[in-house]
């Protein structure tokens, strides 16, 4: 009975020893796994060591950049270098605003003087024949010729009839109407580029209301072609000569260009 007994608790005691295996090695084995999510855990915090550290940089950064913008001068950080890194970002949105001013700005430089007569100050172009129903092919280069007491003209001549309108050859101010023994009935006009003088001589007379002081727009009446100073009597004709200055103030000489050259090409 008792070795029964023994044995039965021998058996009883296998048997719980057998349960606490298995249950040990159930922990055992839920143990293992336990390890396994033990790691991502760690990572996690790892990358929260890592955030705050992102975090700390960027704080102390923006307090580096906030001191240096606010002392200024202060040379505790370059400041451009900030500045060069945010304006190293924008380009991307900044480009295409830019293209717009340069396409506002592009009108900017064409704004053609009134009736654009010159192109360049002291470079007339765009010029009309200076008398009402001559052609171009009408014109004679007379510019070379001789003059007397060893002169050269300088200018052209332009034949025709008496009171001929004399049109203005490009829009411009009369500087002066004045008489004299060569030129007769003479004008002297400045064009818009302050440069150039239009002058015109051996006139009949001026055009009603004509005054110095006034701008004479292109092919505006301004006198009418005679032969008074020294031209032949009976020989009328329009002695037109254009010359480029250097001040508006002495307009009564200057270099001469040759008008037959800028008149042969114009209506
Ligand atoms: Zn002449």
């Amino acid at each position: 009975m008792d070795d029964e007994r023994v044995e039965h608790r021998e058996e009883e005691s296998n048997a719980v020893r057998a349960r606490f295996d298995a249950e040990s090695e159930r922990a055992a084995r839920s143990v293992a796994p336990l390890a396994k999510i033990e790691h991502p855990w760690k990572r996690r915090e790892r990358l929260k060591v890592l955030l705050i550290a992102v975090v700390v940089f960027a704080l102390l950064g923006a307090l580096v950049w906030f001191l240096s913008v606010r002392y200024g001068s202060q040379p505790v950080t370059p400041l451009p270098t900030p500045d060069a890194a945010r304006e190293a970002v924008t380009p991307q949105p900044n480009a295409t605003p830019l293209v717009t001013p340069t396409a506002e700005a592009t009108p900017l430089p064409t704004p053609t003087p009134f009736n654009s007569t010159t192109t360049s100050p002291g470079n007339p172009s765009g010029l009309i024949i200076p008398v009402a129903g001559v052609r171009p092919e009408q014109l004679q280069d007379t510019f070379s010729d001789a003059r007397s007491e060893g002169r050269v003209h300088d200018a052209i001549d332009i034949m025709a009839p008496r009171n001929a309108p004399v049109l203005a050859a490009a829009d411009g101010r009369i500087v002066r109407l004045f008489q004299s023994a060569k030129g007769g009935i003479t004008i002297y006009q400045l064009g818009t580029d302050e440069r150039t003088v239009y002058y015109y001589a051996h006139l009949e007379r001026y055009a009603d209301g004509l005054q110095e002081g006034r701008i004479a727009r292109q092919g505006e009446t301004i006198g009418y072609v005679g032969d008074t100073g020294n031209a032949a009597p009976g020989n009328t004709h329009l002695h037109f000569q254009i010359y480029t200055i250097t001040d508006p103030k002495h307009f009564w000489s200057g270099n001469n260009l040759n008008p037959y050259t800028l008149l042969r090409g114009s209506r």
